[in-house]
C-alpha cells in the first residue's frame, strides 16, 4: 500500500513538473508565432532570386532567429529578391544604397551557425550583425533594454567536475572548455572560451547608444546555449561567475562561425524577458533591436565603408 501511494505521488509530481517545465517556451511560441504571422505572409510575396547573388560591394549581413526578429529589416530593404538555401531564408536588397543581406536563421546554435556559414559563402558579406532577443540576467536589465555584446560566450561548452552516482545533478563545479574556432595565427582550430565584436562594429554601435538616448543601451556579456534557462541559482551564477548579462541562444555560435571565416562580428540582444523578475517573454520589444540595428548599419556603411 505504501509503495502504491509513493507511486501515485511520483506520477503527480513527474506531471506537474513537466507541465511546468512546457510552460514558459508554451506561452512565447504563441505570442511569437503570432506577431510573426504577418511577416511569414509577407515574405511568401518576396519574388525568388534568379541565379546566384552578385554583388560589386560586400554586403552587410544582418541576423534574426524568427519573423519578428526579422521583419523590420526585410521591410525596410528595397528591392528585395528571396534565396533559400537548405530550407533556411535569405532576403537580399538594398539599404541606404548599400546591399544589405537578411537572414532568417532559426532558433538555435547550431541553426544560426549553419545559416550564417552559408550566408558567409554565398553572399561574401563585408560584416555580420546578428541580433534578436534575450533573457536577462542581470536584474537592473529591463524588456525592452538593449545589450550591446562588449563579449560572447557559449555557456554550456564546460566540463564539470567528476561526481559520484546519487550526489546531484549540481553544474556549478565546472570548468569553461569554451567553443573551437579557426585561429589564423596557429593555422588549427583553437578552443575559445569567449568571443569579441569586431572593435570598428563595436564603436559605430557605441556611438549610436550615445546619440540616440529613446534606446536604453548597456555593453555586456551574451551568454548562449539551445536552453531556455529558468533556474535562478543557475542564472545567478553564470552572472557571478562569468558577467552574463542575458541569455539566448544564438550569438556565440555565430561569433564562433565569423571567427572562423575571418569575417567583422557584433551581437546586439533586446532583453524580452527576465527570469529574475519573472517577467514573461514579450515578443514586440524584437522590433526595437532592429530599429537600433538599422542606425548602426546606416553609420558603418557612412563612416566605415565610406560608401
Ligand atoms: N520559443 C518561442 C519564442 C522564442 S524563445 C518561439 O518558438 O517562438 C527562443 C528564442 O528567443 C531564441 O532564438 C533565443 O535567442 C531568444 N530568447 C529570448 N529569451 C530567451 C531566454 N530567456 N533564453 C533563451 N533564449 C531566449
Amino acid at each position: 500500500m505504501r509503495k502504491f501511494f509513493a507511486l501515485v505521488i511520483a506520477c503527480l509530481l513527474m506531471v506537474t513538473s513537466a507541465a511546468s517545465a512546457q510552460y514558459t517556451t508554451e506561452v512565447a511560441d504563441s505570442a511569437a508565432d503570432m506577431a510573426g504571422a504577418a511577416a511569414e505572409k509577407f515574405y511568401a510575396t518576396l519574388p525568388a532570386a534568379k541565379g546566384e547573388y552578385k554583388s560589386s560591394r560586400r554586403p552587410i549581413l544582418l541576423e534574426g532567429a524568427m519573423n519578428t526578429e526579422t521583419e523590420v529589416f526585410v521591410r525596410a530593404l528595397k528591392n528585395p529578391v528571396a534565396y533559400r538555401e537548405l530550407n533556411y531564408l535569405f532576403v537580399a536588397g538594398t539599404y541606404k544604397n548599400y546591399p544589405v543581406v537578411v537572414v532568417r536563421t532559426e532558433q538555435g546554435m547550431a541553426n544560426a551557425a549553419a545559416s550564417t556559414a552559408l550566408a558567409i559563402k554565398k553572399f561574401n558579406p563585408i560584416a555580420v550583425i546578428n541580433q534578436g532577443t534575450a533573457g536577462g540576467h542581470d536584474g537592473a536589465l529591463k524588456i525592452g533594454d538593449i545589450v550591446l555584446g562588449e563579449k560572447i560566450f557559449n555557456c554550456f561548452a564546460i566540463k564539470t567536475s567528476r561526481t559520484a552516482v546519487g550526489t546531484g545533478a549540481e553544474l556549478t563545479n565546472q570548468e569553461m572548455r569554451g567553443t573551437y574556432a579557426f585561429d589564423t595565427a596557429s593555422g588549427i582550430f583553437q578552443p575559445n572560451k569567449e568571443y569579441f565584436p569586431d572593435a570598428k562594429l563595436f564603436d559605430v554601435a557605441k556611438k549610436i547608444s550615445d546619440a540616440h538616448k529613446n534606446f536604453n543601451v548597456t555593453s555586456g556579456v551574451i551568454c548562449s546555449s539551445d536552453a531556455w534557462l529558468e533556474n535562478l541559482d543557475f542564472i545567478n551564477f553564470l552572472h557571478e561567475t562569468y558577467g552574463s548579462s542575458c541569455e539566448e541562444m544564438e550569438t556565440a555560435s555565430v561569433a564562433q562561425i565569423c571567427k572562423s571565416a575571418g569575417v567583422p562580428f557584433l551581437g546586439i540582444r533586446v532583453i524580452s524577458d527576465n527570469a529574475v523578475h519573472s517577467q514573461a517573454y514579450e515578443p514586440a520589444v524584437a522590433t526595437i533591436a532592429q530599429d537600433f540595428t538599422l542606425l548602426v548599419v546606416e553609420d558603418y556603411i557612412r563612416d566605415v565603408l565610406k560608401k
